[in-house]
């Protein structure tokens, strides 16, 4: 019986890439070294996280997690919280009005489904079912799915962040009109299952490094024969 994923990549949309994915591993690993995946936060606190990274960076939404957890060390207390309290404690990672209510609305919506914050038994769902679970909470899109998916949960999804989109439109994976919610789908068609969490940290790790969104270095590029976009001579 296929699993869920191969259905799902089966039924994807189908774009032949410029570049075998295989190739970009194999070439960006020369580079960055081996991936191994470690282990970051619990599900639950790898979710909140990532709500507040959402329209800032990872070390302002540090400063906000770090503040938060001090300030109310269990998610029952912030439920229980006044949302202009939770609001404050955010506030370095921005947009802390919206956050504030997103984040206790995700809270309390779990309470709901199963009266505890222990997300873990979803890590032996199919991939389909708990990215749903997932993107059913308010305020809860794709990517925000896929990373706790793949870094709490050890779940072959592929989050797509600003440089993922980048990097993989100049190489020709997705088509240049194509968007970050719409590229997951995408994305895991291209990619088998076991390399997906290698995929994502060589290609993040590229477009800090080397394919940069002002200014691509080509001529450092493993990949500057083959890429479409190279500007190397
Ligand atoms: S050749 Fe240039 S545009 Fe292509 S992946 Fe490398 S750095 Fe990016």
């Amino acid at each position: 019986m296929p699993s869920q994923s191969s259905k799902r990549s089966n039924s994807a949309k189908k774009h032949k890439p410029a570049l075998a994915p295989e190739l970009v591993k194999v070439r960006l690993e020369s580079v960055y070294g081996p991936i191994e995946w470690r282990p970051r936060m619990i599900a639950i606190d790898e979710l909140i996280f990532t709500v507040l990274t959402q329209n800032t960076s990872d070390l302002n939404a540090e400063r906000a997690y770090d503040t938060l957890r001090k300030s109310l060390p269990t998610w029952g207390q912030v439920i229980e919280a006044e949302t202009e309290k939770v609001a404050e404690l955010i506030k370095h990672g921005g947009l802390s009005n919206q956050k504030s209510i997103r984040i206790q609305k995700i809270l309390v919506e779990i309470l709901k489904r199963i009266g505890h914050f222990d997300l873990e038994f979803l890590a032996a769902k199919p991939l389909e079912e708990t990215r749903e679970w997932f993107t059913s909470l308010p305020g809860v899109g794709p990517k925000t799915a896929a990373v706790v998916m793949a870094f709490s949960l050890r779940m072959p999804a592929f989050p797509v962040d600003t440089h993922i989109h980048r990097v993989s439109k100049r190489l020709g994976f997705i088509e240049e009109n194509t968007t970050a919610d719409q590229a997951h789908p995408l994305m895991e068609a291209l990619i088998p299952e076991d390399d997906r969490y290698d995929m994502h940290v060589l290609l993040i790790t590229h477009g800090r490094q080397i394919c940069k969104a002002r200014k691509a270095q080509c001529e450092r590029c493993p990949l500057n024969k083959e890429c479409p976009a190279s500007t190397a001579d």
